[in-house]
């Protein structure tokens, strides 16, 4: 069996038949699509079907010395245009909502535009975050073999994630077809340019994947519980203070511990409306 030394680790499994390899002694490549004169290869022969004692052409380097240089039939190229392909979809068509509904809604943070960052495919499914100038979502797209179309408006979904679980909403448009979309932030006005939301989006893609932030979450439900014991101890005080002025001492906020929304966005999440409470039609 042909190894390799270089970027597939000595496995030759992965290298697709328009793989374009390079000789690592003398940076010669062979590209399928051409062949090699030199020794009567034909044009459309993959590297991997090339004679065991075929060399470099240059400086007759062996096989084994060349390195993959571009392979466009791997599942990574793949994988990179789907993405890029879904992505451009739905930057235009938040793009057009923006320039047509939500050009002049104060809510809209002018500095920001339209933007995805963070993509990669999970669990089958393409996953990032969309950023725009009055919302940053988490947004998962169906798989290439799936049909989203039928999803229903504001339908909720919890999807569990190594840091947790986190409620999605199913919406649809007419470009991208079927989404589900997790609200982060809304509206943006926290964000002073686009690549401080660029930074933020792709620590909440790391924070997502990582286990300690689950732990943190647990963490924060005993602060909570300790919390609104405090709370209920100190209304009670003042409360009885209070009592002959008829002062309402027990209204306590119960919004002074971080969500764990709060905690893959590093705090920078305040006040966080229900997303369901956004208009659907625009996140
Ligand atoms: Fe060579």
């Amino acid at each position: 069996m042909t190894t390799f030394e270089g970027s597939y680790l000595g496995t030759s499994a992965k290298i697709s038949a328009a793989a374009v390899m390079e000789c690592k002694v003398c940076w010669t490549p062979y590209d399928p699509a051409e062949g090699d004169d030199t020794r009567q290869i034909d044009p459309g022969t993959p590297f991997l079907a090339l004679p065991d004692d075929w060399s470099c052409p240059n400086c007759s380097a062996p096989k084994e010395q060349f390195l993959v240089h571009d392979d466009p039939g791997s599942d990574a190229a793949a994988e990179a245009a789907l993405l890029s392909g879904l992505t451009a979809k739905l930057v235009t068509e938040f793009t057009e909502v923006w320039h047509a509904k939500m050009r002049d809604v104060p809510i809209v943070n002018n500095l920001l535009q339209v933007q995805a960052a963070g993509w990669g495919v999970h669990g089958g499914r393409p996953l990032g975050v969309l950023i725009s100038p009055w919302f940053m979502n988490l947004v998962q797209l169906p798989s290439p073999g799936e049909d989203w179309s039928d999803l229903r408006a504001g339908q909720k979904e919890i999807m569990a994630f190594p840091s947790g679980d986190y409620e999605f909403i199913h919406n649809t448009r007419p470009v991208i077809g079927g989404y589900k979309a997790c609200s982060l932030f809304s509206p943006m006005n926290d964000f002073k340019t686009q690549a401080q939301a660029i930074e933020v989006a792709e620590a909440v893609m790391v924070a997502l994947f990582d286990e300690a932030n689950r732990a943190e979450t647990d963490r924060s439900d005993e602060i909570r519980a300790a919390r609104e014991a405090e709370l209920a101890a100190q209304a009670e005080a003042e409360a009885a203070e209070a009592a002959e002025a008829e002062a309402d001492a027990g209204a306590a906020p119960a919004d002074t511990v971080p969500s764990r929304r709060q905690l893959i966005t590093g705090g920078l999440s305040d006040a966080q409306p229900d997303p369901a409470d956004a208009p659907r039609d625009e996140a």
